[in-house]
């Protein structure tokens, strides 16, 4: 059995968790795609066009320039600047679905905006669903969040992927420590024959999906997160693309936790400028959460896809000392890597950045850094 740590965590952390949501940016940020297909400048853009295959306006503007940002985990990358004219003019007038489920698999697959979720469905599609509605970052809450705000809608997804496949069942797994969200569906599950919930510990790493299937002995289930399940409803009832996400916002260096609910492709920071007005200078900030996710300036980041949130934490000088060998840092990691390798001899291991070898470490050595072929410094 593959290992899996409980993490001590800061209750008081999240307590008074606030939402808001962050619905009209001045401005949205549009990569190029690896070969840049020409749009003209001043071009007048409706909000969900294609731009490119798979890429949707998230507002609708004009064209006004070129920056260059930054996505997480650190890719920088040049982007079209659309300027919001707040008309929110939309480019699909077709009308809402009344029902999503008992779509034959072609029809339902065109419904599918996002080209490596729909190119997933196509493939990998199997009788048994596993639905991840865990966060694993401690003091990231978007899964748990989104679920019990749409938790009908999620299980009309769910509902709706089922009826592709005679026969076929979902498990939606949820840590039994999440008692908001597991009350949430208990109050509409007996609608759902099809659909059953598991329970698992709150271990880190457990919601993603090597890990889970092995923890609940479903390795030959299809895994997708609510996240994903969300994303398929809104294609299939609205007809559209889903051009926004949830990003929690926490740490001790912010005076109130926030998620937020965002536009894709806005600057992370116009949502501090709006949202926090403490001086932030001296905390660091973690991008996509303290165990596996990386400190990066926010000046340029972008909401995409990939981001969760960001902990901000008051910087704290930990002075890393000499090596004891104590192994610790070997028999924690989950996939039985080495880091050791990395830090002493500069080899490359393999690694999914977890960051639990550097959390264990009683001499606080970075060991992610060297990790990801950084020098430590
Ligand atoms: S960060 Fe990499 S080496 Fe360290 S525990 Fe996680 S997987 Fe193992
Ligand atoms: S956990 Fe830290 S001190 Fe222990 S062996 Fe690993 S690097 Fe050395």
């Amino acid at each position: 059995m593959t290992k899996l740590v409980r993490l001590d965590k800061d209750k008081l952390m999240n307590q008074n968790l606030e939402k808001k949501e962050f619905n009209t940016p001045d401005f949205v940020y549009i990569p190029f795609p690896p070969k840049k297909e020409d749009l003209k400048k001043e071009a007048h853009i409706k909000k969900e066009s294609l731009l490119y295959p798979g890429v949707y306006a998230p507002i609708s503007g004009k064209l006004s320039g070129i920056d260059q940002c930054l996505l997480f985990p650190g890719k920088r990358v040049n982007c079209f600047v659309i300027q919001n004219d707040y008309e929110e003019k939309s480019e699909s007038t077709k009308p809402i679905r009344k029902k999503i489920t008992g779509l034959e698999k072609r029809e339902f697959l065109d419904c599918i905006f996002d080209l490596d979720l729909k190119n997933r469905l196509e493939k990998n599609l199997s009788s048994t669903l596993l639905i991840s509605g865990i966060d694993d970052e401690p003091y990231i809450e978007n899964e748990a969040f989104l679920q019990r705000e749409n938790t009908k809608a999620i299980m009309d997804g769910i509902d709706a992927i089922l009826s592709l496949q005679q026969n076929s069942k979902a498990i939606i797994a949820l840590k039994n420590t999440d008692s908001k969200t597991i009350l949430a569906y208990q109050n509409i599950l007996g609608m759902y024959k099809n659909i059953e919930i598991k329970f698992v510990d709150d271990l880190y790493l457990i919601g993603k999906e090597p890990f889970l299937k092995k923890y609940l002995k479903l390795t030959e289930a299809f895994y997708l997160k609510t996240s994903e399940v969300y994303e398929i409803y809104v294609n299939l009832k609205k007809r559209k693309p889903l051009l926004e996400k949830y990003i929690t916002i926490s740490g001790n260096g912010v005076s109130k936790p926030l998620i937020i609910k965002t536009k894709l492709g806005v600057k992370v920071s116009s949502l501090f400028n709006k949202y926090y007005l403490e001086d932030l200078m001296d905390c660091a900030f973690y991008v996509n959460g303290l165990m596996g996710g990386v400190q990066l300036n926010l000046n340029q980041l972008l909401v995409s896809k990939d981001l969760e949130g960001i902990i901000v934490m008051k910087r704290v000088k930990k002075v890393s000392k000499a090596c004891v060998k104590c192994g610790k840092c070997i028999s924690i990691c989950p996939i039985h890597s080495n880091p050791m390798l990395a830090y002493k001899l500069g080899i490359k291991v393999e690694c999914i950045h977890c960051g639990l070898c550097t959390y264990i470490c009683p001499s606080y050595i970075p060991l992610q850094k060297y990790l990801s072929g950084d020098d430590g410094e």
